[in-house]
């Protein structure tokens, strides 16, 4: 606009300028000149954003999959997110929040989609209680379109704190009723269908729901009101699509709001999503597609995050394996969000997490030590130690479902369990530590969550981080917490506004650099 307005102007002072051949070529130097030279700026503006956040996704849950890439599929692999490393820029995230060095999933959403500081459980309000204007907010007075993806709940904590102001994270059916509420999100793909439908109601039994699959996770509705959120949504000219075939049916010419519910909860994780356990839930990355299908036609661009919700789930359970489908998952999503912005050079696309989950390390043990070896040298190499060879990445990719579902499967049945996990892992139970997975009390003898209960917040006898903990010897894993620890995560950003995204930032700089960028200011009060 600077460049055509100053072209226009010379052309007006034309007749004068013709007679100073000198100006003239003046001009001319200038204008080009002003072109190249501010010609990054002038493409410096972020008409869309896409924010990718891996809940839970510490940076040892990064150096999990980029290992394990590299070990089982060779070391000149690549995932997506180290492409995005290598041509963006990559830097760390303090995500403290008010008053406490660990964060909360809600606290840390709401710092990343209000730029506020709260308290832990708020969504969308500051530590006093006052309701913030999200950046989904700002997308939308900027006429922007917004979009809301995440494989967890569409009235979980994180997608939550784009669109919702409650005190409490627990308040879903509060929080579903504020998303058809305000009615202005364009796309909403998630699980938690529960909370969408009359008290005293199946999913399964809704209209606009028979298409989720049991597998995909049936259930009674949780409300306590007679609302039906989905026929109000359908008033609102919301398209409902619940599983995989309606959501590549979907046209996105024709579309522009879709609310997709693929599951009463959540989606059955990553690891219980493979091929061979049909489901009929969409992936992250087909769902990113298709809501890029939807949101591009705006040619004011529009406001895109999308949720790797479950990273931080299995790792509560400490379950190496699975997080790393989940981070795998989300991986793939990343690498459509990058195709997009290929062709798209206005699109600033964001990857960070909200916090570490767990205090995942893999590290050297005395477990199994390799076999001495001859050196061409003529000397023999000896180690004490287990300093973790490709097999603990074989052991983690022969699991094929999560120890959650192995637990919930042997309904308490211990030979049932031992099973299991010989049926579906590379992994094997005593009948005594089966017995011990599922018993009440703590044991002696075996690798404690006891050690520090208190960051066993749900249970010390949480079986699925006791068969975590048992197992963890057999990939060089172990597990600090079933909590979510203080470790600064990862942001790495690539397309207009990148620069900004480098050295030590703090979550709330996220959504403040974005509002900025589009001209305008957060936190803001709603
Ligand atoms: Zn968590």
């Amino acid at each position: 606009m600077v460049y055509k307005f100053q072209k226009n102007q010379s052309f007006a002072r034309g007749g004068e300028l013709m007679r100073q051949k000198k100006y003239s070529a003046l001009w001319i130097f200038l204008v080009f000149f002003s072109l190249i030279w501010f010609s990054p700026a002038l493409g410096a503006e972020a008409k869309n954003v896409i924010l990718l956040i891996g809940d839970g996704m510490g940076p040892e849950s990064v150096g999990l999959a980029i290992y394990y890439n590299r070990f089982m599929n060779g070391m000149d692999k690549r995932l997506n997110m180290e492409r995005l490393m290598a041509a963006g820029n990559t830097g760390y995230c303090l995500t403290y929040q008010y008053g406490t060095v660990v964060t909360d999933s809600a606290s840390a959403a709401t710092a990343l989609a209000s730029g506020v500081k709260t308290r832990d459980a708020i969504i969308g309000k500051d530590h006093d209680g006052r309701s913030m204007k999200t950046i989904t907010d700002v997308a939308r007075q900027l006429g922007k379109s917004a979009g809301l993806i995440s494989n967890t709940r569409m009235t979980h904590a994180t997608p939550a704190a784009f669109y919702a102001h409650i005190i409490h994270r627990d308040m879903e059916n509060e929080i579903a009723a504020q998303l058809i509420e305000r009615g202005d999100l364009n796309v909403a793909f998630s699980g938690g269908a529960r909370h969408f439908i009359p008290a005293g109601m199946k999913v399964e039994e809704h209209p606009d729901l028979k298409g989720i699959a049991k597998e995909a996770g049936w259930g009674a509705s949780t409300r306590k009101d007679s609302r039906d959120l989905l026929g109000e949504a359908k008033s609102k000219r919301y398209a409902i699509v619940t599983n995989d075939r309606e959501l590549s049916a979907l046209e996105a010419k024709n579309t522009d709001k879709v609310l997709g519910l693929f599951a009463a909860s959540g989606f059955p994780s990553a690891i219980d999503r493979q091929p061979h356990h049909q489901t009929g839930v969409p992936t992250l990355s087909q769902l990113t597609e298709k809501a890029l299908e939807i949101l591009k036609k705006n040619s004011q661009g529009f406001f895109l995050m999308v949720e790797g919700g479950q990273i931080d789930w299995v790792a509560h359970g400490n379950d190496v394996a699975s997080v790393l489908h989940e981070m795998l998952e989300f991986d793939q999503a990343i690498g459509v969000a990058m195709a997009f912005a290929e062709s798209n050079a206005d699109t600033l696309l964001i990857v960070t997490a909200d916090h570490d989950t767990g205090g995942l390390a893999i590290a050297y043990s005395n477990y199994q030590p390799p076999a001495p070896v001859k050196l061409p040298s003529g000397e023999t190499w000896r180690t004490k130690y287990n300093f973790g060879e490709k097999g603990i990445f074989e052991k983690m990719a022969k699991q094929k479902k999560s120890f959650l579902r192995m637990v919930m499967d042997s309904k308490g049945n211990p030979a049932d369990l031992k099973r299991d996990v010989e049926d579906n892992s590379g992994f094997s139970l005593t009948e005594e530590q089966a017995v011990y997975v599922l018993s009440k009390e703590p044991e002696a003898g075996y690798p404690p969550t006891k050690d520090y209960s208190e960051s066993y917040v749900y249970g010390t006898n949480n079986p699925v981080a006791r068969m975590g903990r048992l197992l963890g010897k057999e990939t060089n894993t172990a597990w600090a917490v079933g909590t979510h620890t203080h470790t600064p995560v990862m942001v790495i950003a690539k397309g207009p506004l990148a620069e900004n995204f480098r050295g030590l930032l703090d979550n709330v700089d996220i959504p403040q650099i974005i509002a900025r960028g589009w001209g305008t200011n957060l936190p803001a009060p709603k």
